[in-house]
């Protein structure tokens, strides 16, 4: 659903990283004829499929095997800056990850036995994060309470 605009710098706008921007068109409006358009799996990628569906105006059903409980199990990810903006232009803003995520300045890598490979420097420019680890059920939380808010998202999960 997203694809990686060459025109993008590595590091989101400022406007990006302020507030919303505006949904990309991908698909057209009328490509699902009237009819809601079934998404199987409520994970990070349903998600975002349902609520850029919304965002132009097409209604979708999400369903997923999971609860809503169990959705939120799992570690932590980590938002590289394109995952960031993606996440912005789904009404997820960088202020809202980083209220629940951490911010990433360095990676650094080791060999098993503990001798050093290299650290990379991830901090952001302009004050904007390079990337920011999140829990996992935090970013599907955040996902999932933005796609509750449409009306035209449906989500039928087990409970
Ligand atoms: C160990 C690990 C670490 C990772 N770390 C990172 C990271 O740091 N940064 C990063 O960007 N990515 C990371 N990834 C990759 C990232 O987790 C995945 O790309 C992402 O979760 C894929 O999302 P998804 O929605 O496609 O699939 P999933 O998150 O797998 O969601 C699929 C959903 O579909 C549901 N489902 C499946 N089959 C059915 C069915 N038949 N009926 C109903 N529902 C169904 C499942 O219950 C699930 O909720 C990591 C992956 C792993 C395994």
């Amino acid at each position: 659903m997203f694809m990686r605009n060459p025109s993008l710098s590595s590091h989101p706008p400022a406007s990006v990283q302020a507030g919303r921007a505006e949904p990309k068109r991908l698909i057209s409006p009328d490509v699902n004829q009237g009819h809601p358009v079934l998404i199987v799996g409520a994970g990070v990628s349903g998600l975002a499929a349902a609520i850029a569906l919304s965002d132009i105006g097409i209604e979708s059903i999400l369903l997923d095997r999971r609860s809503r409980d169990e959705l939120m199990d799992g570690a932590g990810i980590n938002l590289q800056p394109e995952a960031i903006e993606a996440l912005n232009s789904l009404g997820v803003s960088t202020r809202m990850l980083m209220e629940v995520g951490a911010t990433i300045t360095k990676q650094s890598y080791y060999f098993p036995d503990g001798r050093h490979v290299c650290s990379l420097d991830k901090s952001g420019q302009d004050g904007s994060p390079g990337q920011i680890a999140i829990p996992r059920g935090e970013l599907l939380r955040l996902l999932l309470d933005v796609a509750a808010s449409k009306n035209n998202v449906k989500l039928l999960m087990r409970h």
